[in-house]
Order: C-alpha cells, then sequence, then structure tokens
C-alpha cells in the first residue's frame, strides 16, 4: 500500500466521533515507540497561507519513562481546508509506518 493509501486507511478510522489521526514515532535516542492521537476538530489550529488557509498541529511526545529517556520528539502536521494531510515534519524522532 502506498503513502495514500495509509492515509485514507488512517482517516477512515473514528468516523462515529472525532476522526483522529494516529501517530507513531521512534525516538531517536533510546528507540522506544510511542503513540499519541491527534483530534482533527479539536487539535488543529488555522492558519492563513499564501494559497488559503490551512489547518497545523504540533504536537511533542515523550515516552512512558521506562527507558529513563525524556526527550520530546515533536511532530508537526500540516492539513488542507479539508483537514486532508499535505506535509508532516518530526524532531528527535522517526515515523513508525504500519507493519513495521
Ligand atoms: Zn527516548
Amino acid at each position: 500500500m502506498g503513502f495514500l493509501g495509509k492515509l485514507k486507511k488512517l482517516f477512515a478510522v473514528g468516523t462515529s466521533t472525532a476522526p483522529m489521526l494516529e501517530v507513531v514515532v521512534r525516538c531517536d535516542r533510546c528507540g522506544e515507540v510511542v503513540r499519541s492521537q491527534i483530534n482533527l476538530h479539536h487539535d488543529l489550529s488555522l492558519r492563513d497561507d499564501d494559497g488559503g488557509r490551512i489547518y497545523f498541529c504540533r504536537k511533542g511526545l515523550v515516552g512512558g519513562g521506562s527507558t529513563r529517556c525524556f526527550q520530546e520528539v515533536v511532530v508537526e502536521y500540516t492539513f488542507d481546508a479539508n483537514r486532508r494531510m499535505i506535509d508532516r515534519r518530526i524532531e528527535g524522532g522517526r515515523f513508525v509506518e504500519e507493519g513495521e
């Protein structure tokens, strides 16, 4: 499945309530996998871009502490006006794709 297919699958989850975007990252420092969710209704902030309105979300993820590593992995997502993801960035870790 390609990247877009994965996105469609992600966005199909949670249609009965607010759509949630699953975030799974691996910390660069200790290798711990940290999971979180972004609520596409409440966690996004609206920004005016050159091409129109976009939504933006920045989130810091910290592991549970079992690895004694408290590095924050910061993810930044950009969405278009229809809340479709158009860009994502990460600092301090990397994204874990489904099936890894
Ligand atoms: Zn860590």
